[in-house]
């Protein structure tokens, strides 16, 4: 009898296990370890002695039906049937026989994907949901991530960097996904435009101004009709009170620009997080290819891997050479925006993981 589809859960993500390779599933938090063979290939050895390969291959993250159709026909034909998709948009094809990996690859790379993004490579950059998606995005962050990972391919495809290498987009200042090694993210400069006609038929003014983190939104009556107005001088263009409220219109093709944040770092088992830092602001926020955020970005990566010693991560490099060095080998300009003296920092900026109430 056939299965009974699954019905919608609205939240939470559904059971891992229940598509998970049989390997996978039979070896769950049993695995002895693991090796990298080459480039876009991981070997996992369980205790008990079973192996599975998991290949890595890129993707846009957002597929038309076609190239998701074809993925998946590669994944029955030279793989177990089974797929999942990384954090970063890698699709993982799964086989336990090594002889099979070879023709895998070859079938990925004849229908037009990249192997890689394993180790020390580059990995594909996680961004978030851009214009698809999201009602808020000043910039289309796939957009970005196509055009820096069409430059980049080379060092998704081989094992060029001192470490690992997470690079993330994200498309609002409020930045739902901006955190990585490397992170690319909207930044407003200039106050929203409030477009007082609207105001009263579409915002809850009192959500509005809670929403603001610096309280530079008032209510107002203007031209007779209840609207806001902003503090400009106290406004920090963070774009937050867009969302509850889009005649505050902050997007804007000249002033919203690209920012670039480098050395953010999960906490492990080894060590504390690192957060990161701003390093260049006031970058045009260029469609359809970004390249002077492109241009950046391969600077850093090149003075990363050509300065950095085996295995230090971009943060543990820039803590070794100071960020005054940083900014001598990459040729960044340091400018006063690089320096965070607004006075409230210290009381709101979280400085470590633990949760706080
Ligand atoms: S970064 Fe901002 S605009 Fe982009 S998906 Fe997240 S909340 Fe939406
Ligand atoms: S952009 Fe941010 S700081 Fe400025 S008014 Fe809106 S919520 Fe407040």
């Amino acid at each position: 009898m056939a299965e009974t589809p699954r019905l919608p859960i609205e939240s939470g993500c559904p059971d891992g296990f229940r598509n998970m390779h049989p390997m996978m599933r039979k070896n769950y938090g049993n695995w002895a370890y693991h090796e990298d063979p080459q480039p876009g290939v991981l070997k996992h050895v369980a205790h008990g002695g079973d192996t599975i390969y998991t290949v890595k291959a890129a993707t846009q993250r957002i597929l038309d039906v076609f190239t998701l159709r074809t993925l998946c026909d590669i994944g029955d034909e030279y793989a177990d049937g089974h797929v999942h998709f990384t954090l970063r948009s890698n699709l993982e094809f799964f086989v336990t026989e090594e002889e099979r990996v070879q023709p895998l690859i070859d079938a990925l790379v004849s229908n037009g994907f990249v192997v890689g993004g394993t180790k020390n490579s580059v990995t594909s950059i996680s961004h978030t949901q851009g214009w698809l998606h999201c009602d808020i995005p000043g910039t289309d962050a796939s957009g970005v991530v196509k055009a820096m990972m069409d430059e980049l391919i080379d060092e998704f495809k081989n094992w060029n960097m001192p470490n690992r290498v997470h690079i993330t987009t994200s498309c609002c200042q409020i930045n739902c996904g901006g955190q990585g090694d490397i992170a690319i993210n909207v930044q407003h400069t200039k106050p929203p435009k409030i477009n007082h006609d609207l105001v009263a038929n579409v915002c809850e003014r009192p959500s509005v101004v809670a929403r603001c983190p610096v309280a530079a939104i008032r209510p107002a009556v203007v031209n007779g009709k209840p609207s806001l107005e902003v503090d400009e001088k106290k406004c920090i263009c963070c774009g937050a009170c867009y969302p509850p409220c889009p005649p505050m219109q902050i997007n804007d093709a000249e002033h919203s620009k690209l920012a670039i944040w480098v050395g953010g770092n999960h906490s492990n088992a080894r060590g504390k997080p690192s957060f990161q830092k701003l390093v260049a602001a006031g970058i045009p926020n260029n469609p359809p290819r970004w390249p002077e955020a492109t241009a950046i970005v391969k600077k850093i990566l090149k003075t990363y891997k050509e300065d950095a010693k085996d295995w230090e991560r971009i943060n543990d490099w820039i803590e070794r050479i100071g960020w005054t060095r940083f900014f001598d080998l990459t040729g960044l300009p340091f400018t006063k925006f690089h320096i965070d003296n607004w006075r409230g920092a210290r009381n709101s900026l979280n400085a470590s993981t633990h949760i706080r109430f």
